[in-house]
């Protein structure tokens, strides 16, 4: 069956030669559910995995729109709406200087298997724009969020394709594109998530990711009968997935080591003060070596362009962008004896370093399960707003547990069920995969 997987690769490299972050994935992907086929000859025999990899629908759109100069700015906006079979398109939006096409591809593609696991009815979509949030203003912000919206949204809608933040998108940016599409189609409908609490937002929206991949690690840690109490982490990033994430580890006892930004990273031996984190990157926008001006951050230090993976720890939580886990730094935590990896972030590890944990025995925890609890809740926010009900900041977080726990044990009977015990990769791409496959056939062609 590995041949039929073979296959579609090579016409898919041919293809899209030049995308090289959705090839990585597609190629991890793929490769890791090639044993799925020997017991469904009937995916082979419909094309599933050809008509998988190619999006049914890529909008690609000029964003013009004027600085605080006056002088006008032209980025690109992208919305890929990769697979509906599962349901409506769901993903979220990245303002960063880094995306193209092929990031937003990957992104959309790691988001349809995402999406099933979170075993909520939505199917898989990314979108976004090469525009740098980073030292514009806020009415420069808001007038791209205006001109993004007003090509995206006739492309989007509550049961058709649903965005939300992602990296450089977050409450500020989803208001002011939310407050477009209000203007330009009459009604008040949920058509973004991760909106204010004011405004049809859910409790615990804004930790979800970095609390989930804090649950989904705690369940993985007590199957081994361990726990997280007494760990050493580092946690790379400090935007909101690394910053909830920080949090959550150090309620459950655990000592944060060093948290970093592109620039470099900081690192306390008795373990970083989060709140001050939270304070300069959601209060001043700032950069993460503006910790080192705090009171009583004394024992705190901050390493211009250093990589944060030299931090001999426990656990590492990549928490930043994709592909910031090197194999070199990889066989630096193996060689350091870390134990644990959960990955925040989408695919922060490279493939090679990806085969370095799996080879080193290390639990691995790929991002398509582990920060699963972001969309999982956008979800969640989606059912309260539909219902006209706002659930409690512990009723939401009850329910985000009770997923992440159950994603652990689905890609945990996954994997055994397919002769790969503990190797997640495997457990995550094909217990995601099925749900969509099954979907895509029960749909005709
Ligand atoms: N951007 C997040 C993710 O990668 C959240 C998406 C959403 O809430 O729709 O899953």
């Amino acid at each position: 069956m590995m041949s039929y997987v073979k296959k579609v690769l090579s016409d898919l490299k041919e293809k899209n030669s030049s995308q090289e972050e959705f090839l990585q994935a597609a190629t991890e992907i793929l490769e890791s559910i090639a044993p799925v086929f020997e017991k469904h000859p009937e995916f082979q025999e419909n094309a599933i995995l050809e008509r998988l990899v190619e999006p049914e629908r890529i909008i690609m759109f000029r964003v013009p729109w004027v600085d605080d100069n006056g002088k006008i700015q032209v980025n690109r906006g992208f919305r890929v709406q990769f697979n509906s079979a599962v349901g409506p398109y769901k993903g979220g939006l990245r303002f960063h200087d880094s995306v193209n096409l092929s990031i937003m591809k990957f992104l959309a593609f790691e988001q349809i298997l995402k999406n099933s696991l979170t075993e909520m009815s939505i199917g898989g979509a990314k979108g976004g724009s090469d525009f740098n949030p980073k030292g514009r203003s806020d009415g420069e912000v808001m007038r791209f969020c205006q001109s993004f919206m007003d090509e995206l949204y006739r492309h989007i809608g509550p049961n058709t394709d649903i965005p939300a933040g992602d990296m450089g998108v977050g409450g500020r940016e989803v208001g002011f594109l939310f407050g477009q599409y209000k203007k330009l189609v009459d009604g008040h409908v949920a058509v973004l998530t991760g909106a204010g609490l004011e405004f049809g937002g859910s409790l615990v929206r804004k930790e979800a990711t970095g609390y989930g991949l804090i649950y989904i690690l705690d369940e993985a840690l007590k199957m081994r009968n361990e726990t997280i109490k007494g760990k050493n982490i580092v946690v790379s990033g400090s935007g909101n997935v690394a910053i909830y994430a920080a949090e959550k580890a150090e309620t459950y006892g655990a000592k944060v080591l060093a948290m970093c930004d592109s620039s470099g990273y900081i690192y306390d031996n008795n373990g970083i003060n989060v709140d001050i984190v939270k304070e300069i990157k959601e209060v001043k926008r700032g950069r993460i070596k503006d910790y080192l001006k705090y009171p009583n951050t004394e024992s705190a230090q901050y390493v211009e362009g250093g990589i944060i993976w030299n931090v001999k720890c426990d656990i590492a939580l990549p928490c930043a962008t994709q592909n910031e886990l090197s194999e070199e730094s990889a066989k630096i935590l193996a060689k350091n004896n870390t134990k644990y990896v959960a990955e925040g972030a989408n695919m922060p590890s490279t493939n090679e370093a990806v085969d370095v944990f799996l080879k080193n025995n290390m639990l691995y925890l790929p991002g398509k399960a582990a920060n699963a609890g972001g969309v999982a809740t956008s979800a969640l926010e989606m059912a309260q707003r539909s219902s006209r009900i706002q659930w409690t900041f512990e009723e939401v977080d009850a329910k985000l547990k009770t997923i992440m726990v159950n994603i652990y044990h689905n890609i945990d009977n996954a994997a055994k069920k397919y002769g790969f015990e503990g190797n997640y990769v495997v457990g995550a791409n094909i217990a995601g995969f099925l749900k969509v496959a099954n979907a895509m056939l029960a749909q005709g062609v």
